[in-house]
């Protein structure tokens, strides 16, 4: 164990920035860093991400890897797993961190298994245990019935972390540290796959994950036309429309508005949840909301205990004249 020490975080770079997962993570990583008396080390993997190491360290990192390399410039599992395993190799840490997002799913257990070592996938919270320096991994469990905490005795130990978890650190530009650059040395024939074609997902307005106001709908709505109703209030309030999963199975809505343990986690200043009950699984996606408004015809439904404010009535009476208010009070 003496040889591994530290945190690691993979940082993962969209469209020449660091995504607000790698930030996420840097903040968290500062964290355990900082409780073990330890550095963080950030990652950086693609192509033309050099330039990206300085807002790494500006971030909380006190060293960053970089590999920067043509070959890495789309995400292949073949070679992302060999540079990452390359790199934690070298720099032998303690924990190693990466986004519970599309990469980040498939690289760590790959990576845990070239490792040696097992991983936790999901991970809503991360601390270290006072006495034995093991990271407690808090993750839900049961389909998101109830929470869990485990550790592991073998090294690196390796999580993922979902987005919103975990909040960035204020960026400081005045942060020093050291940045070392590790050569990719890829065989182009190594990598089994080829990105043939790229299509870009079109969100019209503000993007879910980064809305202030959701406006979400549940099975209640009923149709896809209902959620136009839904998406109206949402444009009036420079919000976006998010859904539970039924409307998403359903059509009604595209799956990237799902909210919940298998959607998207949200914490948006307000979230007004209409017709949907508030199942566990939808309410971890959700529950950091800081204001919860909920308008559904079931005194009873679950989102009563989760909601700050409620109405009880069915949506197609109450909505209407809950947007006519938000409409009135909007033009004063
Ligand atoms: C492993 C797993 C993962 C899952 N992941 C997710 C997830 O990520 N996100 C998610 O949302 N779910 C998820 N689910 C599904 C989840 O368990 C629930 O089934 C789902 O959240 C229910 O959606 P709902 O509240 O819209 O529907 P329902 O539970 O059917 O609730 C509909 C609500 O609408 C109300 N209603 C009906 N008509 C009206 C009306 N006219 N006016 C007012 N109120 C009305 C009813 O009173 C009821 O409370 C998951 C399940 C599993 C097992």
């Amino acid at each position: 164990m003496a040889e591994y020490k530290g945190v690691m975080v993979h940082c993962e770079v969209a469209e020449g920035k660091l995504m607000a997962i790698a930030t996420e993570l840097l903040g968290c990583g500062r964290k355990l860093a900082d409780e073990l008396g330890d550095e963080l080390h950030a990652v950086l993997t693609g192509s033309e991400v050099t330039g990206l190491a300085q807002e790494a360290i500006a971030f909380g990192a006190d060293k960053v890897s970089v590999v920067d390399d043509l070959l890495l410039k789309d995400y292949q599992t073949d070679s992302y797993v060999s540079v990452m395993e390359k790199v934690a190799k070298q720099v032998m840490p303690q924990i190693l961190l990466l986004g519970q997002t599309s990469v980040g799913r498939d690289l760590a257990p790959r990576l845990a298994f070239r490792l040696n070592t097992p991983d936790s996938l999901g991970c809503l919270e991360l601390a270290i245990d006072p006495e034995s320096k093991l990271m407690l991994q808090t993750k839900p469990v049961y389909g998101g019935n109830a929470q869990a905490i485990f550790t592991c005795e073998s090294y690196p130990q390796i999580a993922t972390v979902r987005s919103k978890a975990m909040s960035p650190l204020e960026r400081d530009d005045s942060r020093q540290g050291e940045v070392i650059i590790i050569e990719a040395g890829l065989d182009p024939e190594a990598i089994r796959t080829k990105v043939l074609e790229k299509i870009v997902e079109e969100v019209e307005g503000i993007k879910l994950e980064d809305a202030e106001v959701v406006v979400s709908g549940g099975r209640g709505i009923g149709s896809a036309e209902g959620f136009k109703q839904l998406e109206e209030l949402a444009k009036l309030l420079k919000g976006a429309v998010g859904a539970s999963r039924p409307p998403c199975d359903n059509n009604w809505v595209p799956s990237g508005y799902q909210v919940g343990l298998t959607g998207k986690i949200i914490a948006p200043e307000l979230y007004i949840a209409v017709a949907l009950s508030g199942s566990s699984q939808h309410m971890t996606g959700c529950s950091s909301a800081r204001t919860i408004v909920a308008i559904n015809k079931d005194p009873e439904a679950n989102i009563f205990r989760e909601a700050r404010f409620g109405v009880v009535g069915d949506w197609k009476k109450v909505f209407p004249a809950f947007a006519d208010k938000v409409k009135e009070l909007l033009a004063d």
